[in-house]
């Protein structure tokens, strides 16, 4: 018994009519071959139902439609029993998946996820084949493919149910999502660059102050040295009663006897020292009124600096000799020179050059000031001739004839 029955009042359509009479056709040829093994098959399931998707046409083209065929549990099993409904395509394409695909929407939209999605259904067949013709579309799907796709199984076996952003795509997501981030990070590189370089100047500036602080120190510490401890000096001098007197005492001398001693009482740490003595004393230089002690003290001065300014050649050379109306002592050495720019001012009070050397040696930049006092004290002067790297030459002289007219001056003692 094949009973098969479509819609009544559509029937007057020549489409369900032609539909109706193929069915029944087909169905019961099928059905009369395979039945039994069609109900073993059924009966098997969890859920004992199949579904067999099929082409149909309606007036308006070609159709999806869905039979589903079952069994009916309160039968015996021996006995051969199947039901079957067919689907109205027109059911399906405008009722049944619109409303389904509206409710798929509205649950997505009601979950607040940020962007609204957009589905439609379409034949799976049409999958990567040029334009494909939905069955069915929800709001907002507009143009362009499906981002995602997923084919119905069993049910609607040979539909696909399309997904994509409604008035967006993945790609333009992504693109708008890499700018975002290619901006971010820009700003915080930036940042990072800007905050760099703002520590380094900072630091760059503490560096400078610190090192300002530490030379202002030094430099104010060894300016304060230097003249505590000459002080120092002058007072233990005083004290030890060397110094009776601070005026000058001119009497008659036999300068060249004066010079010869005290290199006498200098040489043995001239030699000391390495260092090669030459001397050229006039002996026949008359007497010369001079305060002894000074004159004594402009020596050793101008040795001691001789011996302390010279590094690698170790020479001395004293002269004394009569030049016109003048005695003239030389003091040379082979050291290190002095430059051009500071040879007006070496015989400034405190005036030291910017040579290693001197730094490296003791002194307080007082000698050569005494020196000149102690000269110009006699009516003489004082000159010199350097040359950097290759020596220096001090020349000191006294006026024969004016020596002794020359006033007394007070002088403070020195190196
Ligand atoms: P001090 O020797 O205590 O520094 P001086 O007044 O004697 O002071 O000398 C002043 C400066 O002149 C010295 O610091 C040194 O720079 C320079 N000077 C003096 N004599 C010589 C010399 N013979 N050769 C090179 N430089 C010299």
């Amino acid at each position: 018994g094949f009973v098969i029955r479509s819609q009544p009042q559509q029937m007057s359509d020549e489409y369900v009519r032609k539909e109706h009479d193929r069915m029944a056709e087909s169905f019961r040829g099928w059905f009369s071959m395979e039945a039994k093994s069609l109900v073993e098959r059924i009966q098997k399931k969890t859920r004992p139902i199949e579904f067999y998707p099929d082409q149909t046409r309606r007036s308006d083209g070609p159709a999806y439609l869905a039979t589903a065929a079952f069994v009916l549990p309160q039968l015996s099993r021996d006995r051969v029993v199947l039901g079957g409904v067919s689907f109205d395509p027109c059911y399906l394409k405008q009722t049944f998946f619109p409303e389904m695909l509206a409710e798929i929407v509205n649950e997505k939209l009601s979950d607040k996820s940020g962007n609204q999605i957009a589905v439609m259904i379409y034949p799976a067949e049409y999958e990567g084949r040029g334009e494909m013709k939905p069955i069915a579309v929800s709001s907002g799907w507009g143009e362009g493919k499906p981002e995602v796709a997923r084919k119905f199984d069993a049910v609607f076996e040979g539909l696909a149910l399309g997904v994509k952003f409604q008035g967006t795509s993945v790609q333009q997501l992504g693109e708008s999502w890499m700018h975002r981030s290619f901006l971010t990070l820009g700003i915080l590189s930036l940042l990072i660059i800007g905050g760099l370089v703002l520590t380094k100047h900072v630091v760059s500036k503490e560096m400078a102050l610190a090192k300002l602080k530490s030379d202002f120190v030094s430099n104010v510490s060894h300016e304060l040295r230097t003249p505590l401890a000459l002080i120092r000096l002058y007072a233990e001098t005083l004290e030890l009663g060397r110094i009776t007197t601070k005026e000058y005492e001119f009497r008659e001398t036999d300068i060249a006897d004066l010079v010869r001693n005290t290199l006498d009482s200098y040489r043995y740490q001239i030699e000391q020292q390495g260092f090669a003595l030459q001397e050229s004393i006039d002996s026949s230089l008359p007497a010369v009124r001079v305060d002894r002690e000074a004159i004594a003290r402009a020596v050793v001065n101008l040795v001691n600096n001789a011996l302390k300014y010279s590094a690698e050649e170790k020479f001395l050379g004293v002269k004394l000799y009569r030049d016109n109306g003048a005695v003239k002592l030389e003091v040379e050495d082979h050291g290190i020179g002095i430059a051009r720019r500071d040879l007006s001012k070496i015989f400034e009070k405190f005036y030291r050059t910017g040579d290693p050397l001197v730094h490296n040696t003791k002194g307080s930049g007082l000698g050569l000031s005494l020196v000149r006092h102690i000269t110009e004290a006699h009516g003489g002067d004082i000159a010199v001739e350097s040359t950097p790297g290759k020596g220096s030459r001090f020349i000191l002289s006294l006026p024969l004839a004016t020596a002794a007219v020359s006033k007394p001056r007070a002088v403070a003692t020195g190196s």
